[in-house]
């Protein structure tokens, strides 16, 4: 007699697959009919559930009800096309559907060993990557460099940092710590993941320069040569810096030609954060944004933000693996095996912290495939057209006045009035769940992100978002 269980058999599994597939396209069909920032009040949906897990196995149709019924209104609509907020985390069908594979699969991929398709699958998705953005030949696993799926930007950036502080120390961080002299530069406009990774990988906060920028948010490479220059004459080791191609704040584009310049003098790492723009590199007329990548020792890119591929999915490039591979190695004696002595394989567990990973390249193969080349350009030019029509909007406005240069899909901009009216347009704004935008400060000014790439964002919810954003400010005026 077979030994009970409870698991659920592939005839439920079936059915239940079939009916939560229904209801995802269902709630893509019926997303622009909720509040795009959730409307919960905190403790909403902690208080709506049991306090206590159930002694019993329940129905799958009663968790799909809770879903409906107490998830759903504690969501904030990522997807929606109405979403103009932060940056986006852009999803698709066929990322979806690379996702639920990962999982049916449920393959752990922490060595080629482990499944060798995880690892040959993804080291060919970042080549594709390379051509399709045309990123610098050096970040081909052809070459002495290679590109790993990261789950973010901010891990990234940690591996590129512990990378850069083992080649600087020749691996004695590693071994002793750091001495405290070792530094890292980035701009005052950096997202703050750099300076996690500089708490984390231990060079302290103390220890991180914020560069100046300049008129258009970008660092002043003149700058960042001079407090390097300083540093090492104080007897101080600078070891990082890390250059953003598209900042969180305002899309500003730091010189990377003359920043890499001054790297490759001085002999210090350079990182290349290009988490949300990079995408745009898919066009060739949008290329101009990595001019100057060939001097970066490592870079990346989100597809999760703007290439329509599913939270999490980071491409991250290094144009020589040695010093990630050198900083990140540990061969315990329990994941010793032939193919990895072999020396003919990569084993992705030493390109990033954790020892496991998921099977992140299916998703990213099913966009491409299912869009092509051309399909994705054709979606990024037309972010980029839209936001350009925004902002042509907002400069023909005179109560409103762009605050930043526009390149690419980010639109930053504010009410002539000054802070606190800019501060309750956004709320008011929120509020009606009509839209959803974020702020920012430039300049020492409040200042309203309009952030377009979302999958299913049309000019008809530009058109909605402007006479909502008018109509807010004309009844605040009074
Ligand atoms: N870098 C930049 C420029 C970003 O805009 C962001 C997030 O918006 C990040 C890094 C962090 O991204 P992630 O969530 O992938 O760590």
């Amino acid at each position: 007699m077979d030994a009970k269980s409870y698991h659920m058999t592939p005839d439920e599994f079936r059915r239940w697959g079939y009916a939560l597939v229904d209801w995802i396209a269902g709630y893509q069909e019926r997303i622009e009919s909720f509040p795009v920032l959730s409307q919960a009040a905190p403790g909403e949906m902690y208080g709506a559930l049991p306090a206590s897990p159930p002694a019993q196995g329940e129905p799958f149709d009663a968790i799909l009800a809770d879903v409906e019924r107490i998830i759903l209104p504690g969501i904030t609509h990522w997807q929606s096309p109405n979403f103009f907020a932060f940056f986006p985390a852009n999803a698709s069908g066929p990322a979806i559907l690379g996702d639920l594979l990962s999982s049916g699969l449920g393959v752990q991929g922490m060595l080629w060993a482990t499944s060798p398709a995880c690892t040959e699958l993804e080291t060919l998705m970042l080549d594709w990557l390379v051509e399709m953005l045309d990123l610098p030949g050096a970040f081909h696993s052809s070459s002495a460099g290679g590109g790993v799926i990261q789950d973010s930007a901010s891990s990234a950036a940690l591996c590129a940092l512990l990378a850069a502080r083992e080649r600087a120390t020749n691996l004695a961080s590693n071994r002793q710590g750091c001495d405290g002299k070792l530094l890292a530069y980035t701009s005052s406009q950096a997202h703050s993941s750099i300076e996690k990774a500089v708490k984390i990988a231990g060079l302290g906060s103390a220890n991180l320069r914020l560069i100046e920028v300049d008129e258009t948010f970008a660092m002043r490479p003149d700058r960042l040569a001079a407090a390097i220059d300083q540093d090492r004459q104080a007897g101080l080791t600078p070891c990082f810096v890390s250059a953003t191609v598209g900042t969180t704040s305002s899309s500003a584009l730091d010189p990377l030609s003359e920043i890499g310049q001054v790297c490759r003098d001085r002999g210090v790492w350079l990182h290349v954060d290009a988490a949300m723009a990079g995408t745009a590199a898919l066009c060739p007329e949008f290329r101009y944004i990595h001019h100057g990548l060939g001097f970066a020792n490592s870079y990346c890119f989100n597809p999760h933000k703007w290439m329509f591929t599913n939270f999490d999915c980071d491409a991250f490039y290094v144009a020589d693996r040695t010093a990630l591979v050198n900083a990140l190695s540990i061969l315990p004696e329990y994941l010793r095996n032939q193919a990895t002595q072999s020396g003919q394989v990569i084993d992705y567990r030493d390109w990033q912290i954790s020892l496991g990973r998921r099977f992140r390249a299916l998703k990213l193969w099913f966009v491409i495939r299912h869009y092509g080349v051309e399909g994705l350009r054709y979606h990024i030019r037309r972010h980029v057209e839209l936001a350009q029509q925004f902002a042509s909007w907002v400069e023909a406005d005179g109560r409103f006045e762009l605050v930043a240069p526009a390149p690419l899909n980010l639109v930053c901009f504010r009410h002539r009035g000054g802070d606190e009216i800019n501060q309750r347009l956004l709320d008011v704004l929120n509020r009606s769940g009509a839209l959803y935008l974020t702020h920012t400060r430039l300049a020492d000014q409040f200042t309203l992100r309009m952030s377009i790439a979302q999958t299913h964002t049309e000019l008809r919810h530009i058109e909605a978002a402007w006479a909502q954003i008018r109509t807010a400010a004309a009844t605040l005026e009074h």
